[in-house]
């Protein structure tokens, strides 16, 4: 049975403590079909390219809170200064330094989320766990960006596996959550997707990321 936007939007709210954040997830989709969400009351929009992120800002209202949850290229940081809300995808102290220039530059404060690559897939973009902190103290000394926590995209896998990689994810970002680092909170943990968000939700995260689950099936060739 397919549902319509509104029913699956509803659908998902009703699973949601109050103190978690849902981003629609809205790469390949149409202006029109954001339209869609945004009239449910969504606010929160997922892009993972820096072009179709910029083409859409200009069609919505500034009431979006848009979250680039992609990888980032260090030379298209300079696209997306003031303009998205959370940066979920910092990768590299070289991408950290971009951003704390660029911002700087125009005397802005960059919000970013450190992703982890916790199932150490090749193919996936991320830091591993063990790199953190190098990365956090690089965050240390910056005067343009507040770290507000983890991001992870996790391996595939059956529900013990997502579990495990999930809590996993929740004991790292309670860790740096206990210590006091300069410029850093851990106020959001990112994780779970369509497929996994439900057992994201029961690790501890505060920030799901569904696509497909709201929009229906993604077609990459439109
Ligand atoms: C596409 C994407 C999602 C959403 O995936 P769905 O399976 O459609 O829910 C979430 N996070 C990231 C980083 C993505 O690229």
């Amino acid at each position: 049975m397919i549902l319509s936007i509104e029913e699956n939007i509803c659908d998902i709210k009703k699973q949601l403590p109050k103190d978690v954040t849902l981003i629609a997830v809205s790469k390949t989709r149409t202006v029109e079909e954001i339209q869609e969400v945004y009239d449910q009351g969504v606010r929160d929009f997922g892009e993972n390219k820096v072009q179709e992120l910029t083409d859409k800002i200009d069609r919505f209202d500034s009431s979006v809170r848009w979250h680039l949850i992609g990888h980032l290229q260090t030379n298209k940081v300079k696209y997306i200064v003031g303009k998205v809300h959370l940066i979920h995808s910092v990768d590299s102290i070289k991408l950290l330094k971009e951003i704390e220039k660029r911002y700087g530059a125009d005397n802005l404060t960059a919000n970013i989320l450190i992703q982890i690559n916790i199932g150490r897939e090749e193919s996936k973009t991320g830091i591993f766990k063990e790199d953190l902190p190098e990365i956090l103290e690089a965050c240390e000394i910056c005067n343009n960006i507040k770290v507000k926590g983890l991001m992870s995209v996790i391996p595939k896998g059956s529900e013990e596996d997502c579990k495990k990689y999930f809590r996993e994810m929740q004991n790292i970002w309670h860790s740096i959550k206990e210590k006091s680092y300069k410029n850093i909170s851990m106020d959001y943990l990112s994780m779970g997707m369509t497929h996994d968000y439900k057992f994201a939700l029961e690790e501890g995260s505060n920030m799901i990321r569904v696509g497909e689950g709201i929009f229906g099936k993604r077609n990459y060739n439109k």
